[in-house]
């Protein structure tokens, strides 16, 4: 195929000047640089040829119609690494890391994807089948002797590390969904009184008008969002409204989100008006170091007053402490998203490990070795299915589905 359109093939995985000319009319279609991967040791395992073109539209329009008259097709979104995972190339994992790699865009985000393409993830999961498929040859193998129990040493063993099993994939599951959320964003809610500068403050952050500010109370009606690059790490900034009681329905329901907005973040910014400090103390609803007491409006304060102690003072109308703010905040997202072991990225994962985990549990307590065997088995079937192992096929169009074309 490639040699009726650019002539001589050239040697493999080397880039060669051609000239491309559609094989049917004898036309120059344009003049660019082709490679050549045969399989098995090109991305997806195939015969891979790469065209590099002049990337104009017609140039492009051109040869697409050619290579459609040889008989080919556009790829699907994914396809590319849907069939590297088909020939063994990748696991499921890794298939997952080059989506997050593609839409990575922060620098954590970059580098958690980079980990799981290494295969740092998948090298866990996989230790962790092992040791349960051995656990479960174990038993059958006693089960298969009749007519007798098993030996207290071996049905201790097995149940050993069973129990070993299930806590250390606990222990993995119980980490704070901090890879989810440096996949998806690391929430900052943004709380306080009506009127203490939160929309000021998030404007301000975001150089751009997301929020509404005015003077009259209760305007931020809604949450807005905001998703930034802190010092590399994905943030959402979520301005909520005011916080007060109202008797106006629309007031309420924002009330409503905004409490369980803040609630549901890893980190609360609490802004206050400096010249009322009584109002800091609203901050004692959202007890621990997870909340951020900021003192807004410092130009409206004269010099030397007194702040409640903790507080970053800020002004949102000058920009005065804002990078103080800015990198107190960086600090304290970077103190729980510097991840060093690997950690779960996706609910998919998640959920298989919790069945695992579940099913662990579930054979530690069985009453006969064979029902224990049969929890064994579908644990592992769980965790095959993280990597792709076993039984994927009605998981692939789920994971495929959100790749960009191309990939
Ligand atoms: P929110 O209800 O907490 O979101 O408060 P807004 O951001 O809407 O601000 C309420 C009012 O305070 C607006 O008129 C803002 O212009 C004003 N404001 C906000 N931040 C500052 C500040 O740092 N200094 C001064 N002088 N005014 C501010």
């Amino acid at each position: 195929m490639l040699c009726r359109l650019a002539g001589r093939l050239p040697p493999p995985r080397s880039a060669r000047r051609r000239r491309l000319t559609d094989p049917a009319t004898g036309d120059q279609l344009d003049d660019g640089l082709v490679l050549w991967f045969p399989g098995p040791d090109s991305a997806t395992g195939e015969d891979v040829a790469e065209l590099h073109l002049h990337g104009s539209r017609a140039v492009l329009a051109v040869v697409i119609e050619v290579l459609r008259g040889l008989g080919l097709r556009l790829a699907e979104p994914g396809e590319f690494t849907r069939r590297a995972f088909l020939n063994g190339k990748l696991d499921l994992l890794q298939a997952e890391a080059i989506a997050d790699l593609s839409a990575a865009e922060t620098e954590a985000q970059r580098r958690q994807a980079l980990r799981q393409l290494g295969g740092e993830l998948g090298d866990l999961y996989r230790g962790w089948s092992r040791r349960l498929t051995r656990v479960l040859a174990h038993l059958e193998a006693a089960i298969d002797f009749p007519d007798e129990d098993l030996p207290p040493q071996i049905e201790n063993s097995i149940l050993e590390e069973s129990r070993a099993l299930c806590s250390e994939i606990e222990r993995h599951l119980a980490d704070g969904h901090r890879g989810e959320r440096l996949r998806d964003g690391i929430m900052v809610a943004i709380v306080g009184p009506p009127n203490a500068g939160k929309s000021s403050l998030l404007n301000r952050i975001a150089r751009r008008e997301a929020a509404i500010t005015s003077p009259v109370a209760g305007t931020t009606r809604d949450i807005v969002e905001v998703a930034i690059d802190l010092a590399g790490f994905p943030v959402v900034l979520a301005d909520t409204a005011g916080l007060r009681n109202s008797d106006d329905l629309v007031e309420q329901e924002g009330l409503r989100r905004a409490l369980q907005r803040a609630t549901e973040a890893e980190i609360r910014l609490f802004v206050f008006d400096a010249r009322s400090p009584a109002e800091a103390c609203g901050a004692a609803a959202w007890p621990g170091p997870d909340t951020i007491l900021v003192a807004n409006k410092i130009d409206l304060v004269a010099a030397g007053c007194e702040l409640p102690s903790p507080a970053l003072p800020i002004s949102a109308l000058t920009g005065e402490g804002i990078d103080a703010l800015l990198s107190a905040l960086g600090e304290r997202v970077a103190q729980s998203y510097r991840l060093e072991t690997p950690v779960l990225t996706r609910a998919r994962h998640r959920q298989a490990l919790e069945d695992a985990g579940a099913l662990l549990r579930r054979s530690v307590d069985a009453l006969l070795p064979e029902l224990r065997a049969e929890d064994l088995r579908l644990a592992s079937r769980s965790l095959g299915r993280i990597t792709g192992v076993v039984d994927v096929e009605d998981l692939l169009d789920v994971i495929f589905r959100d790749f960009c074309i191309g990939k």
